[in-house]
């Protein structure tokens, strides 16, 4: 079987290629006066030597559980910037004790019974994509930990072709689902950057944004129903599209982030493969121009699929640009009507505020060209990291949102903050990108991402200063502490200054009555 990078991104076999480091080397080595970089090693198995398990588990359990090295080295940690610091620094302290495949619901069920009685927490694990420290175990306060892996939760159950909804289980990888559902016509398109390792329980969990710009962006309004398994029992709202019925019990495990128990399934609306597309990539001299463009289009009742606006220096770093122009990448797809006219509105709103789209001819049939290179750039991104951390080279994001009428002083000041962060944290060059992934037409959502070469045996410290000072201007200046990757650990400073003091002792409240035992996932949303 394949097997996931205990230290990064992706399976064990997917490595950068000769030509792609030279890429990077010849990128990063004159922006940070390297002549030569000299990298660390990636971490192997047989450096690695974990804390002897602290609990062994029933003979009931034992076939449902490892203590292998590789599953306990494999989910001590997500794939933050963090883990990846710490796997290349061999830094394993903390890993679990036993890591747990459950095949059914009752042996979940006895898993939460064993941990429990035992006083063991229990870390539900999706994907283990999480970048906000979601799935590793708490340091202490327990008698040992349970990485509780939903693999075999892997099924596209069954499917209502009528209303357009599938049932699914909560540990199937976003690839498997859309596999399943292609011989159906059918797709769910929750494209989220890692959508192909994380899995669906993990993107309720989460409250995760995928592919859609517009309209369809939170998994929120995707599910119809959640099924959840608590230490107390199951919970299982009704399937409907909609209903006014008081409080949501979706809406309370929805961002839950395994603190309340185990999503095992939902219902989510799916759409039929869209046949009908039409895309432009246009070109701004100004990243505030381009923002009032896809405000005006967002206001005007278009709904893009896509609808990203990069800056231009994030243009320029993926190569789709010279540094002196923000791009927008602009598309429609429909398995219905032809969506053409809809772009010539779009690209309408764009010309009022001065956008050009690139000819159709340098686009190349899209890939070729600046929008095909920023794809191309994306896609691999995550791989990046393989390159960057062994190196020193601090490589952060964050995203949040904020309302129109705050975005150019937000944008400025957060920008500003961060830059200055990383350069009086590494002493060297800096800087900070931004793009929105999805538009509301009240505001956008902002994704940023810094840059800067730090030193290798304070990275850790290093990037927590700069994520601090971030972290606390975004908050300062009203906007919220993520939009789409969740609270975890690495958020809840923020988390709980923005978050009402009376909801999070109302969440507790619910938090005792599901988890009387406080085993599940300590440390996420309260506690
Ligand atoms: C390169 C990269 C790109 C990313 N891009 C995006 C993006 O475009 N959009 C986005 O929204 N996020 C993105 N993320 C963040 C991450 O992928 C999401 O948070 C994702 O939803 C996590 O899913 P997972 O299955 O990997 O969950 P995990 O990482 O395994 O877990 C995340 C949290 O959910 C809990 N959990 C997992 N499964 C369950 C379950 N079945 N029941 C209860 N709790 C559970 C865990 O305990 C943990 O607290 C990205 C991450 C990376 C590394």
């Amino acid at each position: 079987m394949r097997r996931r990078k205990i230290y990064g991104w992706g399976y064990e076999d997917e490595i950068l290629t000769a030509e792609e480091n030279q890429e990077l080397e010849a990128k990063w080595g004159p922006y940070f006066g390297v002549d030569q970089f000299e990298p660390r090693p990636a971490p192997t198995l047989d450096e690695i030597e974990l804390r002897k398990p602290r609990v062994t588990p029933p003979g009931s359990l034992s076939s449902i559980c490892s203590t292998e090295l590789y599953d306990r080295a494999f989910h001590s940690y997500g794939t933050s910037l963090r883990d990846s610091i710490r796997a290349f620094q061999r830094d394993f302290t903390n890993p679990p004790d036993v890591v747990a495949y459950p095949n059914t619901e009752n042996d979940i069920h006895a898993l939460m019974d064993w941990c429990g009685d035992e006083s063991i927490a229990l870390t539900p694990f999706g994907g283990g994509t999480s970048v906000v420290d979601g799935v590793e175990p708490p340091k202490d306060g327990y008698k040992g930990s349970l990485s509780l892996d939903m693999a075999n939760f892997n099924k596209v159950v069954e499917i209502d072709e009528t209303s357009l909804a599938a049932r699914i289980q909560g540990g199937i990888k976003g690839l498997d689902l859309e596999a399943q559902l292609k011989p159906h016509g059918l797709t769910m398109r929750h494209y989220m950057q890692s959508y192909a390792l994380s899995t669906f329980g993990g993107w309720i969990a989460t409250r995760s944004s995928g592919h859609f710009a517009t309209v369809y962006t939170h998994i929120d309004d995707m599910v119809e129903n959640i099924r959840t398994v608590t230490p107390e029992g199951v919970i299982e709202s009704r399937r409907l599209p909609g209903s006014g019925a008081g409080p949501s019990p979706d809406r309370m495990i929805l961002g839950s982030e395994g603190s309340l128990g185990i999503i095992t399934e939902a219902w989510t609306r799916v759409h039929r493969r869209p046949t009908h597309r039409a895309s432009a990539s246009v070109l701004f001299d100004d990243f505030y121009t381009a923002a009032e463009a896809v405000r005006t289009i967002s206001q005007a009742g278009l709904h893009p699929a896509n609808c990203r606006v990069v800056d231009e220096t994030e243009t320029q770093v993926a190569g789709a640009g010279d540094g002196t122009q923000s791009m927008l990448a602009l598309s429609f797809e429909s398995a219905h009507h032809p969506v053409d006219h809809w772009l010539t509105l779009a690209l309408e709103c764009c010309a009022d505020h001065g956008g050009h789209p690139i000819p159709e001819a340098d686009e190349t049939a899209r890939r070729g060209g600046a929008a095909g290179k920023y794809r191309n750039y994306f896609i691999r991104l995550p791989f990046h990291r393989d390159f960057m951390t062994p190196r020193a080279i601090l490589g952060e994001t964050f995203e949040t949102a904020i309302t129109w009428d705050r975005l150019p002083e937000f944008h400025a000041k957060v920008v500003a903050e961060t830059e200055a962060a990383v350069r009086d944290v590494t002493g060297g060059k800096a800087y900070v990108t931004c793009r929105f992934t999805h538009i509301y037409p009240d505001g956008p959502a902002p994704y940023f991402t810094w840059r800067g070469l730090g030193r290798w045996d304070s990275m850790l410290d290093q990037h927590a200063e700069i994520r601090k000072r971030a972290g606390d201007i975004v908050n300062e200046l009203g906007g919220t502490v993520t939009h789409h990757h969740a609270v975890g650990r690495l958020h809840r400073p923020w988390y709980d200054q923005q978050r009402p003091d009376l909801f999070a002792d109302a969440y507790t409240a619910a938090k005792q009555r599901l988890d009387p035992n406080g085993i599940m996932n300590p440390g996420m949303i309260v506690g």
